[in-house]
């Protein structure tokens, strides 16, 4: 069942996490039955918080192995800093995608000045063995392409939709839309990849069933389109080209194999270098967690 042939319709809840210092997130994927959509690996869905009276999102310098960050704002702003220098405010609509290649580290807080709501998701994608080496990067865009169909607006956040391709860097067949959903419409999909729908914001009819927040529709493979209704309601649609390459996550790494994992948390605890520093950041840095007595296995 995590990699159906055919479409599907099956509703998966999220689950409830506290990320960095405090930031409460319902986290959609990895799930027991889906642990990828195509190259997506990871999403977690938080907010609208009010971020006023509190310090908002603090997420200290962590690292990262093997995939690429998204983070995607609804409402309100944060400051990403990494370790190759870059200090970016991020705002609604703007896509700050990560690439580690082999190894990078950043940070991720809310500004002093910030607006008082914070909405948003935090989205990995598994990088493929071709990627997963390499340099790491990092990009910024402001303004991202978007494709109607009739009452639906589609804003590509990564990778492809209809022949329009966001701006931002990716190594594998995918998409990530944001869909403006004002009515009964249909957006066309890529049949030979399979596909994820949640809500953002508001209630949607995904594929003829009413989904509310926190709720993660796994479709499956094979759809030519995806019926979606509601008045105004904001829905995230993730797909791809299924990962044929078999994932080992633990903490913030995408490895292949346990002894990937544990090069890879010594690496971080030892300051070899191969993580970099983030500078700037209000704090002292993540210590990676302990690992457990059982080998960690590739899950398909
Ligand atoms: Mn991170």
């Amino acid at each position: 069942m995590t990699h159906p042939q055919q479409p599907v319709h099956e509703v998966l809840e999220s689950r409830p996490f506290e990320v960095g210092d405090g930031t409460e997130v319902r986290r959609l994927i990895p799930q027991r039955r889906l642990r990828t959509v195509g190259a997506w690996c990871f999403a977690d869905h938080y907010g609208p918080d009010d971020v006023s009276l509190s310090e908002g999102m603090k997420v200290p310098p962590h690292p990262h192995t093997g995939l690429q960050t998204v983070s995607w704002l609804l409402e309100g702003d944060i400051v990403h800093r990494d370790s190759l220098g870059s200090q970016q405010r991020v705002g609604p609509r703007e896509l700050s995608l990560m690439t580690s290649g082999d190894g990078i580290s950043h940070a991720e807080e809310s500004p002093a000045d910030r607006p008082p709501v914070l909405h948003g998701v935090q989205l990995w994608v598994a990088l493929p063995e071709s990627g997963r080496h390499g340099a790491p990067a990092y990009e910024h865009f402001t303004d991202l392409p978007e494709v109607e169909h009739g009452v639906l607006c589609a804003t590509v956040v990564l990778g492809s939709h209809q022949g329009i391709s966001s701006p931002g860097s990716t190594y594998t067949p995918l998409v990530g839309l944001e869909v403006l959903v004002g009515g009964d419409g249909v957006l066309p999909l890529e049949p030979s990849w399979e596909h994820v729908a949640f809500v953002l914001d508001g209630t949607a009819v995904i594929d003829g069933t009413e989904t509310e927040v926190g709720e993660l529709v796994q479709l499956g493979l094979g759809r030519d389109e995806l019926s979606l209704d509601g008045d105004g309601a904001r829905v995230m649609v993730l797909g791809g080209e299924p990962l044929e390459e078999q994932l080992v996550l633990w903490w913030n790494f995408v490895c292949r194999s346990n002894d990937e994992v544990v090069q890879a948390r010594a690496d971080w605890e030892s300051s070899s270098g191969r993580f970099g520093t983030v500078a700037g950041y209000p704090g002292p840095a993540l210590s990676a967690p302990p690992l457990g007595p059982v080998r960690l296995m590739p899950r398909s």
